[in-house]
């Protein structure tokens, strides 16, 4: 990855602070954005390598762009972009509070839509490569996680159509897909029947962790030009 440069979205804990510290350690340069900003200043004291701390809300189109500019105006150059930025607000359909439908899909869907979008002209500079956190959610739908499954099974449809339209220009696009993983994710859950049964979900199992989701990456961005890994479903052995 030396000389490479990446943008982390939602690297301010879980998934994206592991994909940023494994990026920086195998030599690139990273710039992480998230919405709490000392968490992406200590992440960046504690990196082996140079990492840019970037203020971004990725549902919000001027933080998108200043993020991106922010970037380019550090390193110069934007190789590898990870739209990992994400939430889960699961619960049933039937009286969900529909402020949390849009802030999902606004989040995951809108924000991983209006990065990339800001993103691209650098990454057709530089041939590079886009990685979507999606989720086995975005493969398949269940019973109180409709609205997630519907921001994840849209981000597996742009990404697949946004690789058919940029691959002959050497643009790789990446869905990796994770099952339940160790992170601070399903702490938001407003719906308490929700939130129990992730915490109860977490004890029956042997989750995934963090830098596991990060090998995977490291393994999809490191391949040779002419390798596109399309996608990477990762489950813990002990999830159904
Ligand atoms: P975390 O809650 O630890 O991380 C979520 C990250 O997203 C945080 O850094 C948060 O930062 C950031 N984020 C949320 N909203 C915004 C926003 N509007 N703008 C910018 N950043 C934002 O959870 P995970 O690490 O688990 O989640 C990372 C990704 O992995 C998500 O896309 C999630 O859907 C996906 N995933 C996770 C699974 C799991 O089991 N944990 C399973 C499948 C997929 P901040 O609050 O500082 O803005």
């Amino acid at each position: 990855m030396t000389g490479k440069v990446a943008l982390v979205t939602g690297a301010s804990s879980g998934i994206g602070e592991a994909i940023a510290l494994s990026l920086s350690g195998a030599g690139a340069l990273v710039a992480v954005g998230a919405r709490r900003f000392d968490l992406l200043k200590d992440l960046a004291d504690r990196a082996p390598g140079e990492v840019l701390p970037v203020q971004l809300d990725v549902g919000d189109q001027d933080s998108v762009r200043a993020a991106i500019a922010a970037t380019i105006q550090r390193f110069g150059r934007l190789d590898i972009l990870v739209n990992n930025a994400g939430i889960m607000l699961t619960g049933i359909v039937d009286g969900a509070d529909t402020a949390e439908w849009d802030a999902m899909i606004r989040t995951n869907l809108l924000g991983t839509m209006y990065v990339t979008h800001a993103a691209l002209p650098h990454l057709l500079s530089s041939r590079g490569t886009v990685v979507q956190t999606s989720s086995t959610s975005g493969r398949i739908a269940s019973a109180g996680g409709a609205v997630n499954a519907a921001s994840k099974f849209g981000v597996t449809a742009f990404s697949e159509a946004l690789r058919q339209e940029v691959t002959a220009q050497g643009v790789r696009v990446v869905v990796v897909a994770p099952g339940f993983t160790d992170t601070d994710l399903a702490s938001h859950i407003s719906d308490p029947v929700s939130r129990d049964m992730a915490a109860q979900l977490k004890t029956m199992m042997r989750t995934l962790q963090p830098d596991d989701i990060a090998a995977a990456v490291l393994y999809a961005v490191s391949q040779p030009e002419h390798v596109s890994v399309n996608e990477i479903l990762i489950r813990p052995t002990d999830q159904q």
